[in-house]
Parts: C-alpha cells; sequence; structure tokens
C-alpha cells in the first residue's frame, strides 16, 4: 500500500472552498471552487484503499475510486485521468452534480470515525486538470465501421452511448427536439450547480470526434420513428422523462401557478443569452415575487435556488414529509437554507387563492402516520391547520412521467410498462422491437446523470453486439 495514503488519521475532511451565500445569490456561476493541487493531494491520501472499496461497489458505473485517488495522492494526475475516464464519460460532471451523499462518498467506510473522502470533488479536479493539460482529446476511432446507429435524446444516456459507439468506429447521428445539445444537463439543471460550459465543452468534444447532431429535430413529427428506423442499423432511444406531474386543487388554473421544468427552461435559457419572452412578460420570472414552491427533490431544490437569484421577495418550499424524508439532497437543502429559504416541512396545499392570478397558497399540516407497503410513513392532514401563504408565483415541482411513446412515435409494437417508461430486457438493453434499445430516465423512470451514463455505456455495448451479430449473419447468407 503506498506510504502517501490512509491519512484521515491525521487530515480532517475539507470540501473546495464554498462561495458566501451572499455573494453567490448574485449570480448563477457554481457555488464551488476547485481545489488546489495540495488540497486534492491532500484530501485523496485519506483514501484507506479499502480491500472491498464500498465507495466503487456503490458508484452506478464502478469507478475505480481507491486507484485514481492514489494516483492524485502521488501526483500522477494523467495516469489519474485515464483511470477515471475509463469508466465515466463525464467524470467532471458527476464530480459536480453526483449525489455522493447518497452513492460513493456515503458509502466510504471512513465515515463511520471519520467523514468520508472528498470522492466526487477529487473527480472533478482530475478532469477539469486533465482538460487544462490538453489530455483530454476527441475521439479518434481506429477503424471507420459502415454501420450507423440513429441516438434520439442528447442528454447524458444519449451523449454518452454516442461517445462509445464512436469509439468502436461506428457513424453515430443525435437527433434532439432542443436547440442545444445536453438534455436537462443544459436546460434543467441551473448553473449554480453545472456551469453550461462544461457541457457545451462536452458537446464539441463529441462533435470534433464526428458524432453528428440534427438538432430542432423531434423524432415522431419531423421525422418519423419508422424511416428513422429504416437509416440506421440500430436506434437508440433515450428521450428522458418530460411529462410533470400535476395536483388538481382549487385555484390550480389561476395565473401564476407554473411547472418546475417551464420555470427552470427560461431561467437556463435566460442566463444563456437567448430571448424568452415568457421570463421578459414575468410569468416565469421570480423577481419581487413571494414565490412558493411545491416539493421536496433536487428539482424543487433548484427552483427555490434559482428564484433567490432572481431577486424573488421571499422564497418558500412547501414539502409533506420532513426533512429526513425528503427525496433531495441534503447538502442542497443546506444551500438552501444559506441562500435564506423557508421550509415549510410536513406541509401541504389545499388550494391556491387569488383572483385571476394566484395571491397565496392555503397550506395544511401534515403529521406522518404508519408505514405503507414500502415502508414510508404515510401522510396525514391535520385537520383544521389551515394557513395562508403569500404567494404570487406558485411553482410545482412534483415529479415527471414519461411522455405516451409508442402513440408520439405511432409505434404500437414499442411496449412500456404500466408507469409509462420504455420496457428493455436488461441483458440485451433491447425494448420490444428489433434493434430497437432505450437507456436512462425513459426506462428507469426520473432518475440521475450517473445512472444515464451507465445505461447508455451498456447500451452501446448491446448495439455494437447487435450489429456485428446481425453482420455475421449477413455474410453467412450471403457466402
Ligand atoms: P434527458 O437528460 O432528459 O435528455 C433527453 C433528451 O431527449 C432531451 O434533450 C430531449 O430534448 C430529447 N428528446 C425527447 N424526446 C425527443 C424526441 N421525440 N425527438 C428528439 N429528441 C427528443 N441528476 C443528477 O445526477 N444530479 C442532479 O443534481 C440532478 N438535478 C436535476 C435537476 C432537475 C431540475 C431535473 C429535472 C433533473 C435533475 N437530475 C439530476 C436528473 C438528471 O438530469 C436526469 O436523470 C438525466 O438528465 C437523464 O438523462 P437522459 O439522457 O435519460 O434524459
Ligand atoms: Fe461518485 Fe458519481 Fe463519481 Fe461515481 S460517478 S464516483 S457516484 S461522483
Ligand atoms: Fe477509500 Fe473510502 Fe473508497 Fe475505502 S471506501 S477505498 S477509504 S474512498
Amino acid at each position: 500500500m503506498a506510504s502517501k495514503m490512509l491519512q484521515f488519521v491525521s487530515e480532517a475532511k475539507a470540501m473546495p472552498d464554498k462561495r458566501k451565500a451572499a455573494t453567490r445569490k448574485a449570480d448563477f456561476d457554481e457555488i464551488y471552487a476547485d481545489f488546489s493541487a495540495q488540497s486534492a493531494e491532500t484530501q485523496a491520501a485519506r483514501c484507506s484503499q479499502c480491500g472491498v472499496p464500498f465507495c466503487q461497489v456503490n458508484c452506478p458505473l464502478h469507478n475505480n475510486i481507491p486507484d485514481w485517488l492514489m494516483l492524485t495522492a502521488e501526483d500522477r494526475l494523467q495516469e489519474a485521468y485515464e483511470v477515471a475516464s475509463a469508466t465515466n464519460n463525464f467524470p467532471e460532471i458527476c464530480g459536480r452534480i453526483c449525489p455522493q451523499d447518497r452513492l460513493c462518498e456515503g458509502n466510504c467506510v471512513i465515515e463511520k470515525g471519520f467523514e468520508s473522502v472528498t470522492i466526487g470533488a477529487v473527480e472533478k479536479y482530475i478532469t477539469e486538470t486533465a482538460f487544462d493539460k490538453g489530455w483530454v482529446k476527441p475521439v479518434a476511432p481506429s477503424v471507420e465501421l459502415e454501420q450507423s446507429v440513429g441516438i434520439i435524446g442528447a442528454g447524458p444516456a444519449g451523449l454518452a452511448a454516442a461517445d462509445q459507439l464512436r469509439r468502436k468506429g461506428y457513424q453515430v447521428v443525435i437527433y434532439d427536439r432542443y436547440d442545444r445539445v445536453g438534455g436537462l444537463l443544459i436546460y434543467g439543471i441551473p448553473g449554480f450547480k453545472l456551469e453550461k460550459d462544461i457541457v457545451q465543452r462536452r458537446a464539441d468534444l463529441l462533435a470534433a470526434g464526428g458524432v453528428e447532431f440534427q438538432l430542432n429535430c423531434e423524432i415522431g413529427k419531423d421525422i418519423s420513428f419508422a424511416d428513422l428506423r429504416a437509416r440506421h442499423a440500430a436506434v437508440l432511444i433515450a428521450t428522458g422523462v418530460y411529462k410533470a406531474r400535476d395536483i388538481q386543487l382549487p385555484g390550480s388554473g389561476l395565473d401564476g401557478v407554473v411547472p418546475a421544468l417551464d420555470y427552470l427552461t427560461a431561467s437556463n435559457r435566460k442566463s444563456l443569452g437567448d430571448k424568452v419572452a415568457d421570463f421578459d412578460s414575468g410569468t416565469l420570472n421570480a423577481e419581487g415575487r413571494d414565490v412558493v414552491v411545491i416539493g421536496g427533490g433536487d428539482t424543487a431544490m433548484d427552483c427555490v435556488r434559482t428564484a433567490v437569484r432572481q431577486k424573488a421577495k421571499s422564497v418558500t418550499c412547501l414539502y409533506r414529509r420532513d426533512r429526513a424524508n425528503m427525496p433531495g439532497s441534503q447538502r442542497e437543502v443546506e444551500n438552501a437554507e444559506e441562500e435564506g429559504v423557508q421550509f415549510e416541512w410536513l406541509s401541504a396545499p389545499r388550494a391556491f387563492d387569488g383572483d385571476g392570478r394566484v395571491e397565496s397558497v392555503i397550506a395544511q399540516s401534515i403529521h406522518l402516520g404508519q408505514p405503507d407497503e414500502t415502508g414510508r410513513q404515510v401522510p396525514q392532514i391535520i385537520d383544521g391547520s389551515d394557513r395562508r401563504l403569500p404567494a404570487d408565483l406558485v411553482i410545482k415541482a412534483l415529479g415527471f412521467d414519461a411522455e405516451d411513446l409508442p402513440a408520439l412515435f405511432g409505434e404500437k409494437d414499442l411496449t412500456v410498462t404500466r408507469w409509462g417508461t420504455v420496457q428493455i430486457d436488461w441483458q440485451s438493453m433491447m425494448t420490444s422491437m428489433d434493434g430497437v434499445f432505450a437507456a436512462g430516465d425513459i426506462v428507469r423512470g426520473a432518475s440521475l446523470v450517473v445512472w444515464g451514463v451507465r445505461d447508455g455505456r451498456d447500451a452501446a455495448v448491446a448495439i455494437d453486439s447487435f450489429i456485428q451479430a446481425e453482420a455475421r449473419a449477413e455474410n453467412r447468407a450471403a457466402s
């Protein structure tokens, strides 16, 4: 074992510097600085190089974390980058936005007595260093294959699959209905978690490596699914999930009650310099408003923190369970609290009130009852607990479901689950249609970037096997 390691006993955990709330509230830039070389080495050296590294087991990509920590501690950064990028197409993105407390870091064994190794921040540091030093190069396949793969969706799942397939020499075309590459990385997740040039840098690299992007192109509308299938040897569906879950309450139809993704997309577009009519008109702009966000997941946290940056008058988050039972990352809740967001735990809306436009939310208190069959305590309304919260912008962040893809694609043979997600065989990653594969949120339901990358990589392996088997069968038939 390397002598530099095992420093957790003497070195305390330290995250990269975080900008003060008062400063970071004024812009949409990321809130964490990069590690200095010295801090990255010191923090990486805290790893105890476990024989069974639970960090790695609990990373969806099974990243070889102990090895790249040791290489960082020894200042062998180019090797660290090679190891980190061997299993992850976008380590600098995952290092920034994975909920590490639930994945790698939450399972770091030294966490029991000492605080975990700062795995995500080191992963980001390694990859940013690699970009700075020019070690990150566009893909240059050793052979060019004639077969092409069509990928629907330029989110993390589609992009990871494209990268892997291009490395093997396939001709890859990604179709996306948006005007930019990145899916939720660009239009969902705000810049204070992931700055947009980080995503654009990857898009540029893929294009330089020969991946073709056809943007502003909606499959099922601009090109039929059947046409797409006829164009390519295989097709990957990586369309994500975008149908916002809704609540029907008295006043739901009032102006100023808006879905979370519309709100976040408008904000992201504005930051990217686009002209956004709904923002400029005030419909999707929190400036000067009393904002109430309903929900307790990562999307809700992104909305409250966006509203703060848009200079809302007040920002309140209503969540029906308590802090310990919220799905969002605890780190993000802390960040939101530091930035001045008020949390109303164990609270749910009963109605929205106003004359044409929402003016207040009538909220009720909740008691957590007996656990249901999933083990989660069931929220129960406390009678007579109504209270009125001023609100002239209400943002509904209640999660997402899959759109009706068989209908959108005009393909009734595409089998979906009872949740509307696309059903695949997890061995072959293939859907019910021959040569059609699926990956990411459209298979798992709303999930995480790192799972999208994992699925995209698995799909690329499966697509390669499928195309090569088809080619062998054709050769046999021809001979
Ligand atoms: P997406 O990223 O949704 O990409 C799908 C792409 O398909 C889109 O570009 C869409 O335009 C395109 N598309 C859809 N239909 C068509 C069609 N018919 N024709 C052409 N193109 C089409 N995860 C984390 O790990 N960390 C976070 O901090 C985090 N924060 C989040 C914050 C918000 C607000 C949201 C909404 C999600 C967040 N997530 C986070 C989840 C994460 O963004 C998703 O799990 C991930 O982006 C899914 O990747 P994907 O490639 O499956 O789909
Ligand atoms: Fe941790 Fe995510 Fe990196 Fe895996 S990809 S090591 S879970 S930050
Ligand atoms: Fe190092 Fe923690 Fe992983 Fe063990 S679990 S190898 S200490 S990072």
